[in-house]
């Protein structure tokens, strides 16, 4: 008996080394390998629909992404999820892909509910499932706060497959029975630590509440605090996990950079100076509250430098018109709040500027990967005064990371 045990204990400490070794010859595997997950290595071998695999090929992904390859197979085998990975190696794009194979499209009932943070993510997401979903005409709808209520009934009424939406709008849908329950089969949070931190928890538990005993759910996102991961278990059904160890977080691609400023007013002198390489591509400037955003963007306009801005006290009209000009590349300054912290993806962004430092950890790893998009190029630039160093060490210390003071260079990295 015990000969036996000290052969299997081995045989894990085995599993660990080999699984070690191979961390070290892929530096960049970005989770704990966990229990026995495979990876699959093609989107082919996943056993996909036809139509969404063409659908997918014709998005333009060729191969899954270390997440994809390991987390792609239990959600469509119904099992509970948690998957965290690095900003921007297609996690949202999964939740897409897995949504279309999961529902069946001869039924018009609500079967997939994905909730996000913000509208816009909201809708970024229902649209990347229109477009994988394309050959197997999906219905998909976003459902999202200061758009027409009427629209949405409308909509929900002619029979949706897959709802992306943001938490009040939904459970408002719910409520009024426009949406109904009792087909959905998979709940997804994506950035999840976000959904189920303290703003959106009572929301999202009301939402939850309207649905099946037997449901499935996912949670996805870069960041998963133990608070959340602790609290897992009063909704999920032995989960398979997919984490990141919070050293892996930071991307390679993404260098960190800070800018010592004296005082809050050298801030804007600094930014100005930077208003070149903040166009040589796109850029996104973050401040800690909207007045800021306004005050700034103010600035910049009077002293002749094309910005655009965006924030939560805008109405969504304005919102959607100033991230479509974005995207498209019209415009190329962005400033901006949290509201732009998480999940937004426009490839073209290779800088983000901290005009303030976030307030708090995960935050910041969400910010600087707007940049840096599928191993794309990206540079990070925190402007701190005295009193931020202390901070700044400390997101360097937690994330094991690196940031230096900014080179005279800098637009060449970029
Ligand atoms: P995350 O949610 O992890 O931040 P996204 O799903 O938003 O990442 O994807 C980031 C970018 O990478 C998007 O532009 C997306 O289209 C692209 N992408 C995702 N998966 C793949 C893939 N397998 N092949 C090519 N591009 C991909
Ligand atoms: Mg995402």
């Amino acid at each position: 008996m015990a000969a036996i045990a000290t052969a299997r204990a081995s045989v894990v400490q085995m599993n660990r080394l080999v699984q070690g070794g191979r961390k070290v010859l892929k530096e960049k595997l970005e989770f704990v390998p966990s229990d026995d997950i495979e990876p699959i290595m093609s989107f082919d071998q996943m056993n996909l629909k036809d139509e969404l695999l063409r659908g997918i090929y014709n998005y333009g992904f060729e191969k899954p992404s270390a997440i994809q390859q390991r987390a792609i197979r239990p959600i469509i085998e119904g099992r509970d999820v948690i998957a965290q990975a690095q900003s921007g190696t297609g996690k949202t794009s999964m939740i897409a892909l897995a949504s279309c194979q999961t529902v069946d499209t001869s039924s018009r009932e609500v079967q997939v509910l994905i909730l996000s943070p913000t509208r816009e993510l909201a809708a970024q997401t229902e649209k990347v499932i229109l477009a994988m979903g394309n050959y197997m005409s999906i219905q998909a709808h976003s459902c999202i706060g200061g758009k027409s209520v009427g629209e949405d009934i409308r909509k929900l009424e002619n029979g949706v497959q897959v709802v992306s939406g943001t938490p009040g709008r939904v459970h408002d849908m719910i409520q009024r029975g426009s949406l109904r329950t009792r087909h959905i089969k998979l709940l997804i949070l994506d950035e999840s630590d976000e959904m189920l931190s303290r703003g959106f928890k009572k929301k999202i538990y009301e939402v939850y509440r309207h649905l099946q005993d037997t449901l499935q759910v996912c949670l996805i996102s870069a960041t998963l605090p133990n608070e959340i991961l602790e609290m897992t278990n009063k909704f999920m059904t032995d989960p398979i996990r997919i984490l990141v160890k919070r050293d892996e977080l930071t991307l390679e691609g993404i260098k960190q950079f800070f800018v010592a400023v004296e005082k809050e007013d050298w801030k804007f002198d600094t930014l100005c100076d930077l208003y070149d390489t903040l166009t040589i591509t796109q850029a996104v400037i973050f401040c800690n509250t909207r007045r800021k955003v306004d005050w700034l963007t103010e600035k910049m306009r009077t002293s002749n430098f094309a910005v655009s801005a965006m924030h939560g006290d805008m109405p969504q009209k304005e919102r959607d018109a100033i991230m479509k000009e974005f995207q498209k590349g019209l415009s190329r300054v962005l400033i901006t709040t949290d509201v732009w912290a998480r999940g937004i993806d426009v490839q073209q962004v290779s800088l983000v500027i901290n005009y303030d430092l976030p307030n708090n950890r995960e935050l910041y790893i969400h910010r600087i990967g707007r940049s840096g998009r599928f191993g794309r190029k990206g540079v990070a630039i925190n402007f701190v005064k005295k009193d931020d160093i202390r901070i700044l060490r400390d997101i360097e210390q937690y994330y094991s990371t690196q940031i230096d003071e900014m080179p005279m260079n800098v637009a060449d990295l970029l």
